[in-house]
């Protein structure tokens, strides 16, 4: 029995049956994890003697880690229509439709959320509610993603066509106080007329904006689909990439081993597009849909590559992608050939780092923020677990409510 002595009144302890840190590759049998508030502060294996702590009783249940989704756009509603839904709305409805959605995202065990791209940078006024609202996950924002004049969702109000555009596009980014640079280097299906397998920028003005994002300090991702996009953010040196699915204009291409190489050898973070929930009715027009078999090849590649890799549902931009649908995405990565530990360390500790939140978020483990899923049973054996939650903890406060469970299924995404 350890005991540990404290005069805070504000001590809880979690008992559970087994706990997966994050990192490693099997269970901790018998935890107690001690929270100091919204922190954790000890992971024991024995009983904690400690008269003043509130016990929590999960006898019976997997400890793991919040998930942490790199891709989601709180500002889509996951209708059928989330660009003309959003058009219809002034700035403070949608920042009500965009608690709604982060609320969503915490009660399905999604506490940490990547905003990657909002309208007006409403993504960094919800960041800010967060912090003093248990109810709102974390949001890791980057404002309005940057695209050519008229190009892949230049509505968001962000678009830049010569080095002078980027340059203050991202300084004004800079200026606003993202966490992270978003640039559409391929179009995409959310934007009629807009073409994913064709590039969006010259890879000089990539470059560019590559250049002045680093000049600030932060990171940059690419929304980039088609094999010429891949090539050019590449080489423009971007630090990660979004969907990385290689289609053509009316298929997909295996990925290119060079392009895979660079990746591996750059250590370039793939936010692949995982997490297709299960729809009820008829399945809206997708113009994914046809080319699921060869995006899970290029998917199976990609995880087979030892390329660092992310879960980035898309959540929000079609009824298939609500905004908890990281659940769903730790079983399709399993699909893709990783195995139920990897894909929830995708999910958790890796997604962390690449959201700059290593030491704070993604683990259980002393130190880190108390976001912290109860499970009925352990996902490592079985991925469907995540949607048989019996309590999340977000920075300490656990919510009320317990998520219906659901058919875990479906395969990646479409994506704006
Ligand atoms: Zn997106």
């Amino acid at each position: 029995m350890t005991t540990i002595t404290s005069p805070r009144p504000t001590l809880t302890v979690l008992k559970a049956d087994w706990l997966f840190d994050g990192t490693t590759e099997s269970l901790l049998p018998h935890p107690r994890v001690l929270l100091d508030q919204g922190t954790i502060c000890a992971v024991e294996q024995t009983d904690v003697d400690l008269p003043e702590a509130q016990i929590i009783d999960l006898t019976g249940s997997t400890l793991v880690p919040g998930l942490v989704d790199t891709h989601v756009h709180l500002a889509f509603d996951a209708s059928s229509d989330p660009v003309g839904h959003l058009a219809a709305r002034d700035d403070a409805d949608a920042l009500v439709s965009m608690a709604a959605a982060a609320r969503r995202a915490a009660r399905g065990g999604v506490t940490t959320v990547r905003d990657l791209g909002d309208r007006g940078y409403l993504s960094l006024a919800l960041r800010a509610a967060g912090r003093l609202d248990p109810t709102l996950p974390d949001i890791i924002a980057a404002g309005p993603p940057i695209t050519t004049p008229g190009g892949h969702c230049h509505y968001l109000g962000s678009e830049a066509g010569t080095a002078d555009d980027m340059r203050s596009a991202v300084r004004e980014h800079v200026g606003h106080g993202v966490d992270i640079i978003k640039i559409m280097a391929s179009g995409g299906n959310l934007t009629p007329g807009s073409r994913p397998e064709l590039a969006q920028f010259d890879p000089d003005l990539l470059r560019v904006a590559v250049d002045e994002t680093h000049r600030a300090g932060l990171t940059i991702t690419a929304h980039a689909h088609g094999t010429p996009a891949v090539a050019g953010a590449l080489w423009a040196g971007v630090d990660q990439l979004e969907h990385v699915t290689f289609m053509t204009a009316d298929g997909v291409d295996p990925a290119p081993p060079d392009l895979v190489a660079t990746i591996v050898e750059r250590r370039v973070n793939l936010s692949l597009t995982a997490g297709m929930v299960p729809t009820v009715g008829p399945a809206p027009p997708n113009p994914m849909t046809a080319r699921r078999p060869a995006l899970l090849a290029n998917l199976r590649r990609l995880c087979a590559s030892g390329a660092p890799i992310t879960a980035g549902t898309d959540g929000g931009v079609n009824p298939g992608k609500p905004h908890d649908a990281a659940r769903w995405a730790v079983g399709d990565l399993v699909t893709a050939g990783l195995t139920p530990a990897q894909a929830l360390r995708a999910c958790t500790s890796h997604a962390a780092l690449a959201c700059g939140l290593q030491g704070r978020k993604g683990r259980i483990a002393v130190g880190h923020d108390a976001d912290i899923l109860a499970l009925q049973g352990s996902p490592l054996d079985d991925p469907s677990m995540l949607h048989r939650i019996t309590a999340v903890f977000v920075r300490g406060t656990r919510l009320e409510y317990a998520v219906r469970p659901r058919t875990a299924g479906g395969f990646p995404a479409g994506d704006p």
